[in-house]
């Protein structure tokens, strides 16, 4: 007989990734590079970073071994691929061709997903689709090219838009769009974001910046909260929240947009309205370590184990010691937090 986990599924014989607070993380992010070619300025200085040396660099075919063992062996039932930005990954649709085609324990297909700057979108959206990815998240956060330069520090806003039109053609919906909403800059857009997404469609999430960008670059006096996209938001639209219990491990509260229906809107309030108790993620980076937490300071390397030729068993026994070191939450607000060494770009958001 298979074990239920928490979340009621069949959960692999095995054990799945179970940590100490009992949460059990079924959603693997994989962090495809941690190149990018944008330079968001809560993700990374301008100057971009120190890369990866390319030979840390997890190759194709090691990066499908692990999401395989996070699927057969330990239960995960979502993959999503990032970055850095992930369309800059050549052997992106392959990859995802070999995730799509995994069955969980239970024999579902794994359900795979996509987050981009939507940069190149427009022409790889179909193959993408034809892959086998079923969603994607495009990240915008100003309908404005003046702003949008000014927090990408490049001038391609028309190229996002082309990309996130082209992910609606291919039937990668409902395509959702995230938005960072920085103060004195666009810090005004929650309104016009989500009129012009209720016209084209998409499901837009607001997400609260996070210290994980450019180091001393957060100031949570700075921070645009939730509350406060919130309130903007119900000044406009009637909104009718989801009821108790639809989110489930979703770190986006969501509400109804009445008079659109189908339409969502979300808010990601992971430094205000912190959901760490119902996480159910784990992460790969680009260079094949484990992080349990975004905000972790440890890492767990299964690079390492698999080319020094582990068995399968054994890289799923460490990916599971890696998870039952989770810490409870983020810490944000602990006077001892300190931000990790890796940003955004670098971890995988
Ligand atoms: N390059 C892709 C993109 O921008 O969608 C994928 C990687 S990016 C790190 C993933 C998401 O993290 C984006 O939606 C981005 O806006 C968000 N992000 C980056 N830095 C952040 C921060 N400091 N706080 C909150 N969200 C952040
Ligand atoms: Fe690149 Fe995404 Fe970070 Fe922007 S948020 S710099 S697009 S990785």
């Amino acid at each position: 007989m298979r074990a239920v986990s928490a979340a009621g599924a069949a959960a692999p014989r095995e054990g799945g990734l179970v940590d100490r607070y009992g949460r059990v993380a079924t959603d693997l992010r994989v962090s495809l590079t941690d190149r990018c070619n944008l330079r968001c300025t809560y993700c990374m200085p301008a100057e971009g970073l120190p890369w990866a040396p390319d030979e840390t660099v997890l190759t194709d075919a090691e990066v499908v071994r692990l999401v395989r063992v996070g699927v057969e062996l330990l239960g995960i039932r979502e993959v999503r691929f990032t970055g850095g930005e992930p369309l800059l990954r050549r052997g992106l649709e392959g990859i995802v061709a070999a995730a799509a085609a995994l069955r969980t324990a239970d024999g579902v297909p794994v359900r795979t997903a996509l987050t981009t700057n939507g940069l190149g979108l427009d022409k790889r959206a179909r193959s993408l689709a034809d892959a086998g990815l079923d969603r994607v998240n495009v990240s915008l956060d100003s309908l404005d090219p003046v702003r949008f330069a000014r927090i990408t520090r490049r001038d391609r806003h028309g190229d996002v838009l082309a990309g996130l039109a082209a992910a609606a053609a291919a039937g990668l919906g409902p395509v959702k769009v995230n938005a960072v909403l920085v103060r004195g800059v666009n810090e005004d857009e929650a309104v016009p974001l989500l009129t012009w997404a209720l016209e084209h469609g998409y499901h837009l999430r607001f997400i609260e910046q996070m210290p994980l960008g450019p180091h001393g670059s957060w100031q949570r006096d700075d921070l645009v909260t939730a509350r406060e996209i919130l309130d903007a938001l119900a000044a406009a639209f009637d909104l009718e929240a989801e009821p108790d219990g639809a989110r489930g491990g979703a770190p986006a509260e969501t509400w109804h947009v009445r008079g659109h229906p189908g339409a969502t809107v979300g808010v990601i309030g992971s430094v205000t309205r912190p959901f760490c108790g119902a996480c159910d993620r784990t992460r790969l980076t680009a260079d094949g370590q484990v992080r349990s937490c975004l905000f972790a300071r440890h890492e767990d390397d299964l690079r390492g184990l698999l080319r020094a030729g582990a068995d399968d068993a054994a890289i799923a026994d460490a990916w599971r010691a890696a998870m039952r070191g989770k810490a409870a939450g983020h810490g944000i607000d602990d006077p001892t937090f300190l931000q990790p060494a890796r940003t955004m770009s670098a971890i995988g958001g």
